[in-house]
């Protein structure tokens, strides 16, 4: 997962464990609120009805004689008013319950207000009571609000911190990410520095440049060497050869000499071979070479067909080249992309069973021209791909056939020309060799 999701994940889901606590306590407080808004309210009903009953006198709300109750209350039976002779003559002056309470038949829950006073000896109740139904209805309606008040500032700081995280990031993602992104060997690396206010990203970019300068130079230093090495062996190696040649035209040398030299020239020819490998990397890792040819591939496919057809008729090996005759490639080094081609195609035919087939065909992907070797050989077990590009690798049951040297030349070809390369294999069943060259270059050409 990316960091800057990763980010944006951990603060919204903290911010949502926040905000429902929040909401929780909060629903608390808006409840113990309305309770207290609601008996304040009763409270102030109580004094205006005594001071009213002051006024005008109990009797005008009942008659003692009679033995009757004052009781009234709205349209709606929100709220009612009663007043009665208290039969306990005193107890807890003022008190708060919420309690059932039937007018016209009906039952209604109230929050109640029960007051007893006295006025000339004779001891009163007065009840007054608001109805819990409308009480709840205020509360939900507050709730609401703030729920709709809490989900947007929710979603705002949400937002804001997806903002700060990008904003944050972004020499991270352009930069340092950008740069190992398109690295494809060390000597291309970007080495710009890094503009930005955050010191450890600035720390982890000079970190990461002085790394790859260090690995540049020691890449360049064993290139170095072994063009060095290749080269000075190669011409004792030639004089050698030559002086076998010549020794086998004398006429008098006993058979077991002849065989002798033969097996020497045997030797010194193999080793001429891995030279001739190591220097032809040693030169493209060099930049020796130059890219400026463009060339028809289904043409260059057939030539390759046509030098090597004869080792695939032996084995009935059957080649099938599916490129479009239109296909070009531009920007590139031709003899280097033979090479590269033969090279794979060599390989299908020498790992392939007999009666085998190969083909060769091509596609676009977003970014790249795909080139596809493909062929229904012997295969490479999985825990040998990783390492079938590197020098002196060999693998399999022909392992003792090669140098080891012919796909470390196919890489280092492809990546001399930007591109990369990839293989699938099922043991067994078949192998595809997938070569990517940078679409750019071969639509940079069409359109020149
Ligand atoms: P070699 O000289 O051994 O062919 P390469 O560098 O060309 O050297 O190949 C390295 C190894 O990769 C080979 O030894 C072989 O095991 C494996 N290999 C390469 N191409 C194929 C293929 N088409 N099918 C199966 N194995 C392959």
């Amino acid at each position: 997962m990316r960091l800057e999701l990763k980010l944006a994940l951990i603060g919204a889901i903290s911010k949502i464990v926040i905000f429902i606590l929040l909401f929780v306590l909060m629903q608390q407080f808006i409840d113990n609120q309305a309770l207290n808004h609601t008996d304040r309210d009763l409270v102030k009903m109580k004094d205006k009805t005594i001071s009213i009953v002051e006024k005008i006198g109990i009797n005008s709300f009942l008659n003692i004689e009679r033995d009757s109750v004052y009781a009234s209350y709205n349209m709606l039976k929100d709220e009612y008013i009663s007043i009665d002779i208290d039969p306990s003559k005193g107890g807890d002056k003022l008190v708060f319950s919420n309690e059932a309470r039937e007018i016209e038949d009906e039952d209604f829950d109230y929050r109640i207000l029960n007051y007893r006073f006295e006025i000339k000896g004779q001891h009163y109740v007065l009840e007054i009571g608001k109805s819990v139904q409308l009480i709840n209805s205020l509360n939900k309606m507050i709730q609401n609000i703030s729920i709709s008040i809490i989900l947007l500032v929710l979603l705002m700081t949400i937002m804001v911190d997806i903002g700060i995280n990008k904003y944050l990031l972004t020499p991270l993602n352009k930069m340092i990410i950008g740069k190992l992104k398109t690295i494809t060997d060390p000597e291309s690396f970007d080495f710009s520095a890094l503009n930005s206010s955050t010191s450890d990203f600035v720390s982890l970019n000079n970190a990461l440049n002085e790394l790859m300068y260090k690995v540049s130079t020691i890449l360049k230093n064993q290139q170095r060497f072994t063009a060095n090495v290749s080269h000075e062996l190669f011409t004792p190696i030639s004089v050698m050869q030559s002086k076998l040649e010549n020794l086998l035209l004398s006429n008098d040398l006993p058979e077991h000499f002849i065989a002798n030299i033969l097996d020497q020239q045997e030797h010194l020819n193999r080793l001429q071979q891995i030279i001739k490998a190591l220097l032809l990397i040693a030169r493209i890792e060099n930049d020796q070479f130059a890219k400026d040819d463009s060339l028809n591939l289904k043409q260059l496919i057939e030539e390759i067909i046509l030098n090597i057809e004869d080792r695939a008729q032996m084995r009935n090996i059957s080649i099938e080249n599916n490129i479009p005759s239109e296909q070009v490639l531009g920007r590139v080094n031709k003899s280097l992309v033979y090479i590269l081609l033969f090279n794979l195609i060599s390989n299908a035919i020498k790992y392939n069973k007999d009666n085998g087939k190969i083909q060769v065909s091509c596609f676009n992907d977003d970014l790249n021209f795909c080139l596809e070797i493909s062929d229904s050989g012997i295969g490479i077990d999985k825990d040998q791909i990783s390492t079938i590009f590197d020098r002196f690798k060999r693998a399999g049951p022909l392992a003792g056939e090669g140098y080891g040297l012919g796909l470390s030349i196919v890489k280092s070809i492809v990546l001399f020309h930007q591109g990369d390369i990839k293989v699938r294999s099922e043991p067994g069943i078949k192998t595809t060799f997938t070569v990517h060259f940078p679409l750019k270059d071969v639509n940079e050409f069409h359109s020149a």
